[in-house]
């Protein structure tokens, strides 16, 4: 564009852009067409589209979205090769998908991993830092899930879609406990010191019978704290 045609009380270019007015009403047009087409592709890519997405999902939705914007606002543009390349995803979709059903490995790469957060009341610290999720974020959903401290746990995975998946301990061991610290009064409330010899590690919730002054056998932390049990 010419910059000599910029003017800033140019409301007819700021409201219309270069098209005539009359385009509005074939925007709409445009829009309810690519809408239809849209709806049907995302149809045909699969029930799991309007639910929770897989990463290569989640891709295939942005691209989708992209592609429409084209041809809906574009008054140069039809909509005819909008509508293709949304059918070509779909297609490519489809055969990343039958790809992906083929090869374990490709499946790995692509959607990613179950992980192990928690074993045995224990944190995976190195599985943690690698996924970016901190010791807090973690806590916060174990105690959404009425869980208090680490011993009550034998097993928290995090899931290739995100979420978390949590099995619990039985019978409970004394653990680590993940209530906030600055609530003493429900700490006193709902747990109990499991023994007064029994320590667990701050750091990753190593639940042991240890002198205070050793370092954590399992991260080498010196910083303990008494391991609780549920009352
Ligand atoms: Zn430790």
């Amino acid at each position: 564009m010419d910059p000599q045609s910029i003017h800033f009380n140019d409301w007819q270019r700021l409201l219309f852009g270069n098209a005539p007015p009359e385009f509005l009403i074939e925007v709409l047009i445009r829009a309810i067409i690519i809408y239809a087409v849209l709806l049907f592709v995302i149809r045909l890519l699969g029930k799991r589209m309007s639910g929770q997405l897989s990463i290569t999902e989640m891709a295939v939705m942005l691209t989708l979205g992209a592609i429409i914007s084209v041809p809906m606002q574009m008054p140069e543009r039809g909509i005819l090769h909008g509508v293709v390349m949304l059918f070509f995803v779909l297609a490519f979709q489809r055969g990343f998908t039958w790809f992906v059903f083929k090869s374990r490995k490709v499946e790995d790469i692509t959607q990613g991993a179950v992980s192990i957060l928690i074993k045995d009341g224990i944190l995976e610290l190195e599985e943690l830092r690698k996924l970016n999720i901190s010791r807090e974020q973690l806590f916060a959903i174990l105690r959404s899930e009425e869980i208090y401290h680490l011993g009550q746990i034998k097993r928290v995975y995090q899931e290739a879609n995100g979420n978390f998946s949590i099995y619990k301990a039985d019978p409970v061991k004394p653990g680590y406990s993940i209530l906030p610290k600055m609530d003493d009064r429900l700490g006193t409330d709902i747990q109990r010191p499991a023994d007064d010899a029994l320590l667990a590690c701050r750091h990753c919730g190593n639940t042991i019978r240890i002198q205070s002054d050793k370092s954590c056998p399992v991260c080498g932390d010196k910083d303990w704290e008494k391991a609780v049990l549920a009352k």
